[in-house]
Formats: C-alpha cells, sequence, structure tokens
C-alpha cells in the first residue's frame, strides 16, 4: 500500500509517499519558508529555489512537483496531519464533507494551522477524488489526559461555552518516540513511565505514563509550554492583558507578537537554535541567556512531571533540537542523579539518529533511567494509522461517524403531572434547547423518591408529553432501590412506576420508569447513508485510548425532524470514558445486504437482587 502524506503547517509543507509495511519513502520533498525569500522546495534532499508568496502559490508549486514525482506509483489513500481535532476527533478519521466542516470550526483554536491543513485537504480531495483522505489529529494521543490535567481553572460556563482545556499537541510524534523507546528497551509501554521532550521549531513536552498521555506541556492552543522558535511558552496572563492595553487592543497584533515575533526571535533577533549556538560560543550574551532559558524551562518540566508519575524509567529527546544538539541535550540532562537518570557526555557527544537508526542511548551503563535520543517520524506515523483505518474500514460496511451525547437521568410529564407537581395551570420555563429539534430542558426539577433513597433536583425536559417517563441510569436504580427495565422511549408497557415530589405536592406514577434503551437519532437520509431503517438493531464502537467499547444493542431511530445523534446514558458513558460530542462508528462484520436486522424483543432487565 503507498499512502500519500501531507503535513501542512504554518510556514513549511511536507509530502511524502510513503508503504507504511516497511517504511520506504518512494518520494519526500518539502517546501520551507512559505511567504519569504529564502522560500525553496527541497526534493529527495536536493534544494530548489522557489518563489512563493503565500500558502495557495506554495500548495500549487507541491502538486505540480507531486505529479511529478509520482509518475510510476499507485498512491492508495492520503494521510493528512490535522494539528487541532477539538473535543471531537480523537481517532484517526475518514475525511467526508462533514469532516472538513467539523474541522474549519476548530480554526479559532489553531488558527494559524488549521486554514493551511484545510486548503491543502480541498486540493489533495480534488486531486485523487476517489481515494480515502484520513485526518490524524495531533491532539488525539492527548485525549486520555486526566481531569486534573486537562482543566484550566476558569469559570464553567465559559469553560463550556469555547470548549478551553488542555489538548496538547504534537500528539503523533510523542506516540511515535514512546513506542519506539518501548521496543528499544523491549518493554510493553503499559509498564514504563517516559518523558518525551519534542524540541523542534514548536517544542512540548509529555508525561507517559505507562502508554497513556498524562500531561503535557502545550495547552488549548500551542502556546503553552516550553520557550518555542518564536513563541514564548508560559507566560503570566497578566502579561497579556499588559500587553492588550499596550497595543491598543489590536488582537490580530498580539497574535502576530506571540506566535511568530516571542521566544527565541524574540530574545536574540533568530528562531535557528543552530545559529544561536553559533553565536553564544562567540560571546553573545542574548544567545547565551536564551539557551539558559530553554535548558532551565525544559528541566523544569521533566521535574515536574516526574513528580506527577512518581519515577521516570526514561527521558526521549525528539525533533530537530533534541535530535541534533548534543549541547542542549548537555544542558538539559545534568543533574538527574536524583531521577536515576545519568548522561553518558561521550555517548551524548557523538549521537547520530537518523530514519534508518533512530535510536541512540546517551545514558551512563549505570544509569537506572534511560536517557534516549529518538529520530521522529511524523510522516511514517501518519502513513501508519492511515493504513490501519483503511484496514479497519475494510473490515466495516460504512465508516461513517456518529456524534455521541450523554443523557443525564431526566424526566418527561403530562400537563397533567406537572400541575400535580407545581400548581394548577403551571406552564414550565425554558432553560435552554436540546440538540433535537424542538426538544428542551426546563429550568422546574423534581424529586424522585425511591423505597432506599431519594434523588434530588432531576431535570424535566419538555413540551410536555402524552406520557410520563422517567429516565434513569443503572447506578441510580441501585441507589433509588428500583428495579427499571431497559426499554425504548415511549415503550411503558409493564414499567414499574415511583413517586415525584414537586413543591405543589407528590405523584406516585403507576409506570414510566426505565432505563433508556441506547439509539441512535437520524433522519431518513441519515438513515439511507447509513444503510439502515428504523427499529434497526446495530453495534457502535466508541471511545478509544484504552477504553474502547462497542456497544450492542443500539436502536435506529428515524424521523425526518431527528438530527443524527447517539444517546447513551452516564454508566454507558463513564464504561466507555465518553464526553458528549465525541464520535462513534457503526461497525458490523457482515456486507449491508445480509446485514442482521435484529428487532427489539426482549428487553426487560435482569432481576437485580437489591
Ligand atoms: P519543525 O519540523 O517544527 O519545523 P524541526 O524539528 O525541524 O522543526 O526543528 C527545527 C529546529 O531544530 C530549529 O531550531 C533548528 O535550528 C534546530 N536544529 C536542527 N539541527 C540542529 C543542530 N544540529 N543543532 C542545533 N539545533 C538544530
Amino acid at each position: 500500500m503507498n499512502i500519500f502524506i501531507l503535513n501542512s503547517g504554518s510556514s513549511t509543507i511536507k509530502a511524502a509517499l510513503i508503504s507504511p509495511e516497511d517504511g520506504i519513502r518512494h518520494v519526500d520533498m518539502r517546501i520551507d519558508n512559505i511567504g519569504n525569500d529564502r522560500c525553496c522546495l527541497i526534493l529527495d534532499t536536493i534544494r530548489h529555489p522557489l518563489s512563493c508568496k503565500d500558502h495557495g502559490e506554495a500548495l500549487s508549486a507541491l502538486m505540480a512537483a507531486t505529479e511529478k514525482a509520482l509518475v510510476g506509483y499507485q498512491v492508495d489513500a492520503v494521510g493528512h496531519r490535522v494539528v487541532h481535532g477539538g473535543p471531537s476527533f480523537t481517532e484517526p478519521t475518514l475525511i467526508t464533507d462533514h469532516v472538513v466542516q467539523a474541522i474549519s470550526d476548530l480554526a479559532p483554536m489553531a488558527p494559524l494551522h488549521i486554514p493551511p491543513s484545510l486548503a491543502a485537504l480541498d486540493m489533495a480531495r480534488k486531486q485523487w477524488p476517489d481515494i480515502p483522505h484520513i485526518a490524524v489529529f495531533d491532539t488525539a494521543f492527548h485525549a486520555t489526559l486526566p481531569n486534573r490535567s486537562r482543566h484550566y481553572a476558569l469559570p464553567k460556563d465559559i469553560v463550556d461555552k469555547l470548549n478551553i482545556r488542555r489538548y496538547g499537541f504534537h500528539g503523533t510524534s510523542h506516540r511515535f518516540v514512546a513506542q519506539t523507546a518501548a521496543s528499544y528497551l523491549r518493554t510493553d509501554i503499559r509498564n514504563l513511565r517516559l518523558i518525551t521532550c519534542h524540541l523542534g521549531s514548536g517544542c512540548s513536552v509529555t508525561a507517559i505514563e505507562y502508554g497513556r498521555s498524562i500531561e503535557t506541556s502545550m495547552g488549548m492552543t500551542p502556546l503553552e509550554g516550553l520557550v518555542m522558535s518564536s513563541r514564548p511558552g508560559d507566560l503570566d496572563a497578566g502579561i497579556i492583558l499588559q500587553l492588550i492595553k499596550d497595543l491598543d487592543g489590536d488582537i490580530e497584533a498580539l497574535e502576530d507578537l506571540l506566535n511568530k515575533k516571542s521566544g527565541f526571535v524574540g530574545l536574540t533577533g533568530t528562531g535557528d537554535m543552530r545559529k544561536i549556538e553559533e553565536r553564544a560560543a562567540e560571546g553573545d550574551r542574548d544567545c547565551q541567556l536564551a539557551i539558559n532559558i530553554f535548558c532551565h524551562s525544559v528541566r523544569k518540566y521533566i521535574g515536574a512531571y516526574a513528580a506527577v508519575m512518581g519515577g521516570i524509567d526514561a527521558i526521549v529527546f525528539t525533533a530537530g533540537i533534541g535530535e541534533n544538539s548534543a549541547l542542549i541535550r548537555h544542558r538539559i540532562g545534568q543533574r538527574f542523579d536524583y531521577l536515576g537518570a545519568i548522561l553518558d557526555e561521550d555517548k551524548n557527544r557523538e549521537a547520530i539518529v537518523n530514519k534508518a537508526q533512530p535510536v541512540c542511548d546517551i545514558s551512563a551503563d549505570i544509569s537506572r533511567a534511560r536517557l534516549l535520543v529518538i529520530a521522529t517520524d511524523e510522516e511514517l506515523a501518519i502513513a501508519q494509522q492511515t493504513a490501519q483505518l483503511i484496514e479497519e474500514q475494510a473490515k466495516s460496511p460504512t465508516n461513517l461517524h456518529i456524534p455521541v451525547a450523554v443523557s443525564a437521568r431526566h424526566i418527561h410529564l403530562t400537563q397533567g403531572t406537572i400541575e400535580k407537581l407545581f400548581g394548577p395551570g403551571y406552564q414550565l420555563t425554558i432553560r435552554r434547547p436540546l440538540s433535537q429539534p424542538g426538544q428542551y430542558s426546563v429550568e422546574e426539577t423534581v424529586t424522585l423518591v425511591g423505597p432506599k433513597r431519594k434523588i434530588e433536583k432531576v431535570r424535566i425536559l419538555g413540551p410536555a408529553r402524552l406520557q410520563d417517563q422517567v429516565e434513569i441510569s443503572r447506578s441510580d436504580e441501585f441507589f433509588l432501590g428500583v428495579d427499571a427495565p431497559v426499554r425504548a422511549s415511549g415503550d411503558l408497557d409493564n414499567t414499574p412506576g415511583i413517586t415525584l415530589a414537586g413543591p405543589a405536592g407528590e405523584v406516585t406514577l403507576t409506570n414510566g420508569l426505565i432505563c433508556a434503551l441506547r439509539h441512535i437519532h437520524m433522519s431518513p437520509d441519515d438513515a439511507a447513508a447509513f444503510k439502515v431503517q428504523d427499529n434497526d438493531v446495530v453495534d457502535v464502537a466508541i471511545g478509544g485510548n484504552g477504553r474502547k467499547l462497542t456497544f450492542d444493542d443500539v436502536l435506529i431511530r428515524v424521523h425526518p425532524d431527528f438530527r443524527l445523534e447517539m444517546h447513551v446514558d452516564t454508566d454507558e458513558a463513564n464504561a466507555a470514558g465518553l464526553s458528549s460530542g465525541d464520535m462513534g462508528v457503526l461497525v458490523s462484520t457482515e456486507t449491508h445486504a445480509q446485514m442482521t436486522r435484529r428487532k427489539i424483543t426482549a428487553t426487560n432487565s435482569p432481576a437485580q437482587d437489591l
């Protein structure tokens, strides 16, 4: 299989044709310095000067060069590096118009990176309309970050509105070098605590505990963390406020300052570490200070991440600076004896890594933890992930993604019950609309009164219905001391009741208590695309990063007013490590024509001994 890789950054575009099985690169090219007079196309290590005033011209030049270079090769798929996957994209994803729209919605979170990726994506889809295009997201590897490292201490409503959280970047590289380290150490990655330092133009450090990213220095955007080529890394937020005032509120100028004029560029006038090292050796104080600040910031993160994991088994250096600068590794790797990591200065000086010899151990023989230099290969990693997805999809009849929403316990009420609970003629107050058209949550809540315990503040959903229906999770059942059958919404025959308490009185329902059958709402068009019908029952794979689950018995519900969305309850979401907005994939090992159309027959829950 030959995978064409497009890796489009803010000032470079890299492209390669790779066989993922053996890692052979048939074609390797990049355009550097887009938009300035040093712009050039590097094809198989030979530099060709280019004049490209912007990304669009650079892309056209790349595609023209590609056409010549690819003569004689079949391209089976295209793998695209996409810097930001937001909350939804935590796995490699087949690119459809829907996915392109979702990626473009993320542009405000990576304004320098998403637009060039979209332009590359658009051009490549036109060039190869009949082969799969797969997006591989830099943020995906960090989807495992626990809440404690993911959250910023800002007001919850703002965090929710703007999807503010730590996403982390360089994930493809961190994952690749961590796996390479594990192979080199002949140890399952699930037994290792690693700190990977990706030190290139952009720099980030990640703590990988037993195979999962649990902390990383970049945040919601690639601005946070280490000092970088042209970005400052960590800043006191008060400085930003001061800068906004100083720039008279010119946000574009601020964006430019923080992304292009800070870091090494701001400290020394150049973002190129090779020049900084040369000038520092000649006595340039600014360059000496830049090196000191940089190495100090990396050391600080390594110490912090070792503390977070309670120790380390290896520290990995990778990317342009990490792979090539013995000086920087020496400055960073001093006095790590307390971590059990001792640098061997000779090995460090002589270390050379490349794609053929990707690992060099620079630790002393007596060092318990290893210090490793590893050549990263993001293009190969993207090719491998692209090929893996294509193979998985060959086994699956559909590869369309389904957004997942997590339903907390809730109640639908008739107008009669509303009046008994809240008073005669009472009208519910709309709080906010739900994703399904015409549905909304209301301000009012009620208390569920079970034989064992009560649950207060249970949300009511509107509008009023013809039947009362109370939807709770399995955990709620145990807590309340009730036995709710798993049922589709509205299928309430022979279901138990429960007592509801409101401000104006209590109502004991004779039936309507259920544990909702997981289901997918979809329009007739969606049903046609998924090749399913109303009341079909399907399997959906959701989640990832160690918590992937395939849910069976998922009911398809088709209606012209429905918006595509799968609903699971909080227990199901917790089991798969899900949040609202994650994507599921409909899976089946059978072809559409043979797909079993199971109908829901027995939906009663197993008897619970409470
Ligand atoms: P990106 O892919 O993000 O553009 P790279 O991983 O290629 O970045 O890293 C670029 C950085 O690596 C630059 O700062 C460059 O100066 C630095 N670099 C490359 N080779 C060396 C070297 N031999 N010594 C010191 N720094 C180096």
